[in-house]
């Protein structure tokens, strides 16, 4: 089997970083270091990280740098690396050391038994993440996996894997616009394994999702992987319709034996902006879809690239 491994690293304004990761990734993948080569993605920094990275591309010949048009998001960034890894496996993962360069180890190890495609790390202490962080994710996961019948995410884990040739070939199939990449790599994880880990804190800069890039990524996550919010409508329609129903016969027979009673503002009332709601509700999800398939169907690239520089500049890209 041949070893060579990328590292997939997106990056999107993070200056200080970089020379830290490449110097940390020497250090403690001392002994795999030969097989490895380095690709990042520049996800359209606005400081100074092209020229950083440009820096260690002089000093080091197996660190390449595929250099995006503008700010595609994360899951474009890894698209655009792993359409263009050229090493047996790919490993993902960040530039700010939250996944710790050591734990390749124990992915390669595993990889090199040939009895995995996947081995993706499980965080066993998220201690580092915030207690409502912890808490919308840990909810998040829960949801998408009662949801999702097929794609089962498994808990606490994110991009941080290795996936070898099968799963990349696999994943560089799928040609869908929104990317929920740790939905893709679920749905396209052949045999797979975890490695737990610690995750520590972010070593320099500040992340980069708030909770509305995050609410809007677990969206995208729920609506690209069931229809489930599509289809409850039906549902509830039929509830809503079954009690409508029950409420009139009530109403009907009130009317017939009792005579007409004229108050009732408060009970139409209530009804009237219940169904509005329901109704506005069900119309959203509706768009929230619609929006999706705009998306698609447009076609579009998922990213675009200015330039590839370093050890893949030369190289034939087979996947253009
Ligand atoms: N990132 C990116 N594009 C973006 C946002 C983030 O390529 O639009 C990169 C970022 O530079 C980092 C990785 O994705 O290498 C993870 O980002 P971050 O550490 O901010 O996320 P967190 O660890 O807080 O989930
Ligand atoms: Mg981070």
């Amino acid at each position: 089997m041949s070893h060579d491994l990328t590292l997939v690293v997106p990056v999107y304004n993070e200056q200080e970083s970089i020379s830290v990761f490449v110097e940390t990734i020497k250090l403690e993948l001392a002994s795999i270091y030969h097989h490895i080569d380095i690709l990042f993605v520049n996800d359209g920094s606005t400081d100074n990280t092209h020229s950083v990275i440009s820096t260690e591309i002089e000093n080091n010949d197996n660190i390449s740098l595929i250099d995006l048009a503008k700010n595609f998001g994360k899951e474009a960034a890894m698209t655009a690396g792993l359409q263009h890894a050229r090493g047996e496996a790919v490993v993902i993962m960040d530039v700010d050391l939250q996944d710790p360069p050591s734990v390749i180890l124990a992915f390669f190890d595993l990889w090199c038994t040939g009895q995995y495609d996947t081995v993706y790390g499980v965080r066993v202490d998220r201690s580092a993440d915030t207690r409502m962080k912890r808490c919308t994710a840990g909810g998040f996961y829960k949801l998408f996996n009662l949801l999702s019948h097929r794609t089962k995410l498994p808990e606490n884990t994110g991009d941080f894997r290795l996936i070898n040739r099968k799963v990349i070939d696999a994943l560089n199939q799928m040609p869908e616009r929104n990317r929920f990449m740790k939905g893709m790599f679920a749905w396209s994880a052949f045999r797979a394994t975890g490695v737990p880990f610690e995750r520590p804190e972010r070593n320099i800069g500040k992340t980069k999702f708030n909770y509305w890039s995050l609410w809007n990524f677990a969206l995208d996550g729920i609506l690209s992987f069931t229809s489930w919010p599509l289809r409850v409508w039906s549902y509830i329609g039929f509830g809503i319709s079954f009690i409508a129903f029950l409420y009139a016969s009530h109403i009907l027979i009130d009317t017939l034996f009792l005579g007409v009673k004229v108050p009732g503002y408060a009970s139409i009332m209530s009804v009237i902006l219940f169904l509005g709601g329901v109704q506005l509700i069900s119309l959203g999800v509706i768009g929230e879809y619609i929006g999706r398939i705009f998306t698609e169907i447009k076609q579009r690239p998922i990213y675009l690239i200015n330039n590839i520089t370093g050890y893949y500049q030369d190289r034939d890209r087979p996947n253009e």
